[in-house]
């Protein structure tokens, strides 16, 4: 399925420009197996890059301009250092939305001084948007490692993952947390990744042979969300700002102990006590997965999987009836140690981690139950711990 990608932008590349492409780069979609919602409370994430990616053919061009051509949305746009502050394309007319993408890496990349020569460009991605799996952050790291390429700056991957962030935060207007950049960025085959979303200190950690990671895409896509995400924050700020007439000390939610919060609940709004509780427990929980994983006890971080869930659907409400549906179904067949909805939730996938030797059974009986309970039918697929973005040729 890469290769066939690949093929039609190469193909795309040569009718468009009218030469081959001198370059090649991927960037990898996300997985988050445990730690949501709390890469802005300074906690710990566990996700994996996954196998499904943004690709790009590109050639350096002889001015600053870039033209590109996303052949998902079958359009073209062009830009250059010069038209990106005003988010107008070359012509004056405006960037269409998903070259804010491209263009805010520009953008941030110009900010920090490092140079964008202008490119031509043609780019896919079968990361599904808009699902859970981060199709925005490969995007942008796809592009940040493409200007990388063409140029004689040369960054460690996370600091172009915190320059990707800049972008989706200040230029796309999405205020996002770290995870998902780091993950295209860093990921490393066959292993997770775990990130301390304060210092940014980050390791990998091997997950065990016998074990597959599935996603299940509801195919229900979250719409008008980044409401419900904002209030989510704001709730999380509003618990730290009461939690300190009790603990001045505290900078975030990452530094509220289960003991402190158990006992100072009750003086928090309910809705706001909710949200907190989902925090200061999901950090617990990815705190120990570490040792867990270390020991190879996936018994256990499946179990944690699933609290994660119960605690998304209940406390942080940013469940929906479909991913309840699959994950529910998830955790009830053979093979399964964990299933939980992966991302910021209110639609798109899930995450699972099943027996390697009942993968296949698993996918398709998940398949047909979560068919016949919601009349819809869900893609699913077997998927592994890949590279970060990378050069291909
Ligand atoms: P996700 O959870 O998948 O990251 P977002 O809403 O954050 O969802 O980002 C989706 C947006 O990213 C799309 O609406 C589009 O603007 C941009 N994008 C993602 N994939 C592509 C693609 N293949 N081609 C062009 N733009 C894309
Ligand atoms: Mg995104």
């Amino acid at each position: 399925m890469n290769n066939e990608l690949i093929d039609r932008i190469t193909d795309m590349f040569h009718k468009t420009f009218g030469k081959a492409p001198a370059h090649l780069v991927r960037a990898p979609g996300r997985v988050n197996l445990l730690g949501e919602h709390v890469d802005y409370n300074d906690g710990f994430v566990l996700p994996a890059a996954i196998d499904r990616a943004t690709y790009i053919a590109f050639s350096p061009t002889s001015t600053s301009l870039s033209g590109l051509v996303a052949v998902d949305f079958n359009q073209q746009a062009s830009f250059s250092p010069q038209t990106i502050l005003s988010k107008t394309q070359a012509d004056g007319s405006p960037l269409p939305e998903w070259a804010h993408y491209p263009a805010g890496v520009m953008w941030s990349l110009n900010e920090n001084r490092l140079e964008t020569r202008g490119m031509n460009a043609v780019f896919a991605s079968n990361v599904p948007r808009g699902s859970g799996l981060s199709s925005s952050a490969s995007v942008e790291m796809a592009f940040a490692l493409a200007w990388q390429a063409l140029s004689d700056w040369s960054l460690p991957p996370m600091q172009r993952a915190l320059l990707g962030q800049r972008a989706e935060n200040e230029y796309v207007g999405v205020n996002c947390g770290i995870m998902d950049q780091f993950a295209s960025a860093c990921g490393v085959e066959n292993k997770l990744l775990l990130l301390d979303c304060r210092s940014l200190e980050w390791k990998t950690i091997p997950l065990p042979e016998d074990v597959s990671i599935v996603i299940a895409d509801t195919t229900v896509r979250r719409k008008l969300t980044s409401g419900e995400y904002n209030k989510r924050r704001a709730a999380c700020e509003e618990a730290v700002r009461l939690l300190q007439q009790d603990l001045p000390n505290i900078k975030s939610l990452r530094d509220v102990s289960m003991e402190d919060f158990n006992r100072l609940a009750k003086k928090l709004p309910e809705e706001v006590s909710k949200r907190a509780r989902h925090v200061v427990e999901e950090i617990e929980r990815s705190k120990q997965a570490e040792a867990l994983l270390e020991i190879g006890d996936i018994q256990r971080f499946g179990e944690f999987m699933n609290q994660c869930h119960a605690s998304l659907r209940d406390l942080y409400e940013v469940s929906s009836f479909e991913l309840n549906a699959m994950a529910s179904i998830a955790q009830s067949l053979n093979g399964c140690y964990g299933a939980r909805l992966t991302g910021a939730g209110f639609g798109g996938c899930t995450a699972n981690l099943v027996a390697r030797k009942k993968a296949v059974e698993f996918t398709q009986e998940l398949g047909l139950r979560y068919e016949s309970e919601t009349g819809l039918k869900p893609e699913i697929y077997i998927t592994r711990a890949s590279n970060g973005a990378e050069l291909l040729t």
